[in-house]
């Protein structure tokens, strides 16, 4: 019989419809594959493991699996000396392999580490997969006889500041949760009874695809394939709808899927409104008169300003946080005065050391005392600029000043002052160049959004590359930085354009 590993009784935990499909429509497998990020988040998770062992310098790993891996696991048990890496379970459903397990000779039983490379145990849904990731192993467990003593999570300190070694100790939180587990233990026995039941039922409808009934963030990809008849467009992408639960049960009860059949009765938001409207017309909506009043609140020169970030679970350099973003390039699209040029700078940086200072002072170079800075979501911008400060006091004012004279051009379109039918709801970059300047894309691009910008620069840092290909990558995230500010630069003179005199 096929075994139940941790992962897929989480997924099912999680979504069961989902675990099913993963399970018994291997066809689909492709809309299920990881991305480079989504690889890469498995990665940190592997590297955070690997740095949270040392805080057990005497442990033995087991690095055999399945039944192998489960005999050497009873043999270390039998022994009861050993701190155990990745000890094996199986019974006759599920297998489940722990991070650590640890012998307690005072109490004659043994501890359980789970390793995650979280920042902290919140109460979030984050936290509750974390119980019932140890809940699901202690239930395996207590079936093979294990005396169980405490349980632990040990997960990434958020305060620790790196020095210049790594303190293992302190990168890393101890947290006993054995008294959340034991309350969970018994929902997730029954759980996993359901999910040894349902996962091999061979009647796909024994299991419900539930996200109709939630907005289109909850979705997963198998959701078309669940609900052909749910255009692709839909209800679901209406602005927050899926906050207020209700209107959308309403509609979807009404069996109304196609935004443009929304009846007048229902009451929607005034952003929701505008959408529906521009979808039924097919006309922006435009208010020239408040885009002008913004746009002339701008002085000049005119910079606009984007970062691209990479933020490691275990610091790289000194002064850093866990999952601190390292700003390793920017790009910079300045306009003197409204009939000039506009010019282009840029800095990327391509050495295995911290970036921040030279950063600093390429901005330096590039931005004068006067003149708007103009980026797309201030808050991101703005947070860099902030932590930038902090590992550089001398420069703090420099970068406060720059932070005072930011201005997000994203807000335009977040205050509803142009609502196009094209934007579906949505204001990110990616959704509005293409309306507003359809030639410019990032579609021929090598490097198309920032997760792979990312990724990308520390595979050139860290990664064993030829010196060609690292030169390639610099230069397709130097092309892609470029094109984030140039269609910033383009939005704005497109706004400028059409804005009344
Ligand atoms: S769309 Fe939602 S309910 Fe349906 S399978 Fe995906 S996650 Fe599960």
């Amino acid at each position: 019989m096929q075994l139940i590993t941790k992962t897929t009784y989480l997924q099912f935990a999680s979504c069961p419809k989902n675990a099913w499909l993963q399970l018994n429509k291997p066809e689909l497998s492709d809309r299920f594959e990881l991305s480079d990020f989504d690889k890469s988040l498995v990665a940190k998770g592997n590297l955070v493991e690997s740095w949270a062992r040392k805080l057990f310098p005497e442990g033995v790993l087991i690095k055999e699996y399945g039944e192998q891996a489960h005999s050497i696991t009873k043999q270390y048990l039998k022994e009861k000396n050993k701190i155990i890496f990745q000890s094996t379970f199986i019974n006759d459903r599920f297998l489940a392999r722990n991070d650590v397990l640890e012998y307690d000779h005072n109490n004659d039983c043994w501890n359980l580490y789970e390793i995650k490379g979280t920042n902290t145990l919140d109460e979030n849904e984050d936290s509750v997969d974390h119980i019932e990731d140890a809940a699901f192993q202690v239930a395996i467990l207590n079936d093979a006889g294990v005396k169980l003593g405490q349980i632990y999570l040990i997960h990434l300190n958020k305060e620790y500041v790196r020095g210049d070694k790594i303190e293992v100790n302190n990168l890393f939180i101890k947290e006993n949760i054995s008294e959340q587990v034991n309350n969970r233990l018994e929902s997730t026995k029954s759980r996993m009874e359901q999910a040894s039941e349902l996962l091999f039922h061979e009647d796909e409808n024994a299991l419900e695809c539930q996200c109709v009934y939630l907005g289109r963030s909850n979705h997963c990809s198998t959701f078309s394939y669940s609900h052909p008849y749910v255009p692709e467009y839909s209800v679901h992408d209406l602005s927050r709808i899926g906050a207020g639960k209700k209107k959308l049960a309403e509609l979807i009860d009404s069996k109304i899927y196609e935004i443009a059949e929304i009846p007048d009765e229902i009451k929607l938001t005034d952003i929701q409104q505008n959408q529906k409207d521009v979808h039924v017309t097919q006309t922006p909506i435009i208010d020239l008169h408040s885009i002008k009043n913004e746009l002339e609140s701008l002085t000049y020169p005119l910079y606009f300003l984007d970062y691209e970030t990479y933020p490691p679970a275990i610091p790289l350099f000194k002064g850093f946080k866990p999952y601190q973003q390292i700003p390793f390039q920017f790009s910079l699209h300045v306009l003197h005065s409204p009939d000039a040029e506009v010019e282009h700078f840029e800095y990327l940086h391509t050495e295995n050391s911290d970036s921040s200072k030279s950063v600093i002072s390429k901005l330096r170079e590039f931005v004068g005392s006067q003149g708007s800075v103009i980026v797309w979501s201030k808050r991101f911008e703005k947070s860099i600029n902030a932590q930038l400060a902090e590992r550089h006091p001398e420069d703090a004012t420099f970068l406060g000043d720059i932070n005072e004279r930011i201005y997000d051009l994203m807000e335009i379109f977040q205050k509803q002052l142009y609502v196009h039918p094209g934007f579906k709801g949505k204001v990110s970059i990616k959704k509005v160049l293409p309306v507003l300047a359809p030639a410019l894309s990032y579609k021929d691009l090598e490097i198309q959004e920032g997760g792979a910008a990312m990724e990308a620069w520390y595979e050139m840092v860290f990664g064993d590359k030829p010196i060609e290909e690292k030169q390639a990558v610099a230069k397709n995230l130097l092309t892609y930085c470029c094109l984030d500010t140039y269609a910033m630069y383009v939005i704005w003179k497109e706004l400028i354009n059409i804005i009344p005199n």
